[in-house]
C-alpha cells in the first residue's frame, strides 16, 4: 500500500473546490446526492467546507461483481428520497473510472426533471474513460491503478483511511 494522496492535500482539494462550487450556485439551495458507499466521508468533508445552504440525499448503485473492475452493468440499490423536480443537483461521487456509473447515474435523474445536474468528483482516473462524460468539479486526476482510502474499499476494507493509498493486494 503507497499513499498517492495524503490527508492534508485532499483537505486543501476540498475547501478549494467548496468555494467554486459555492461561487457557482450562488443564491440557489443546491442538492447533494451522494453515491454511496464510497462518496460518504467526500461528502461529510465537502458539505462542512461548503458553508452555505444546501440540502443533502444519497442513493446507492452497485454495478455486478465484487472486484477490481465493475462489469459496467448498473443497477439502483438504494433511490434518493428528494424530490428533485425543478432543484439544482449536484452529484457527489468518489470516483470516475470507465464513466458508466455516472452516466447511469445521470440519465436516471434526468428523468426526474431537475433545474441542472452538474458532478463532483474526488478522484478522476480520466484515462480509463468508455464513455464522454462532463464532470464539472474534479478533486485530482490520477493514474489507472486502483485505490483505497478516504471511502474507497477494496472488498469493503480500507475505507476508513483519511488517505488515499494504491492498493497492490
Ligand atoms: P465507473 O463506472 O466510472 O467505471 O466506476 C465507478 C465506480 O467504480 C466507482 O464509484 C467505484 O465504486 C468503482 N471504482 C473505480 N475505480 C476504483 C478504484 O480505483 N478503487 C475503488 N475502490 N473503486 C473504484
Amino acid at each position: 500500500m503507497k499513499v498517492l494522496i495524503s490527508e492534508k492535500r485532499i483537505a486543501e482539494r476540498i475547501k478549494s473546490l467548496a468555494q467554486e462550487v459555492r461561487a457557482d450556485y450562488k443564491d440557489e439551495v443546491p442538492i447533494f446526492i451522494g453515491i454511496l458507499k464510497g462518496s460518504f466521508i467526500f461528502m461529510a468533508d465537502l458539505v462542512r467546507e461548503y458553508r452555505a445552504e444546501c440540502e443533502l440525499d444519497f442513493m446507492a448503485v452497485a454495478s455486478y461483481g465484487a472486484g477490481k473492475s465493475g462489469t459496467g452493468v448498473i443497477r439502483m440499490v438504494k433511490d434518493i428520497g428528494a424530490n428533485i423536480r425543478k432543484r439544482h443537483v449536484l452529484v457527489v461521487e468518489d470516483i470516475i473510472d470507465t464513466g458508466l456509473t455516472s452516466n447511469y447515474i445521470r440519465q436516471y435523474l434526468a428523468l426526474r426533471q431537475p433545474k441542472s445536474i452538474e458532478f463532483v468528483a474526488l478522484l478522476d482516473k480520466h484515462k480509463a474513460r468508455k464513455i464522454d462524460i462532463n464532470i464539472k468539479y474534479t478533486g485530482f486526476k490520477i493514474p489507472t491503478n486502483f485505490v483505497v482510502g478516504y471511502g474507497l474499499d477494496y472488498g469493503e476494507r480500507y475505507r476508513q483511511l483519511p488517505y488515499v493509498a494504491i492498493c497492490d493486494d
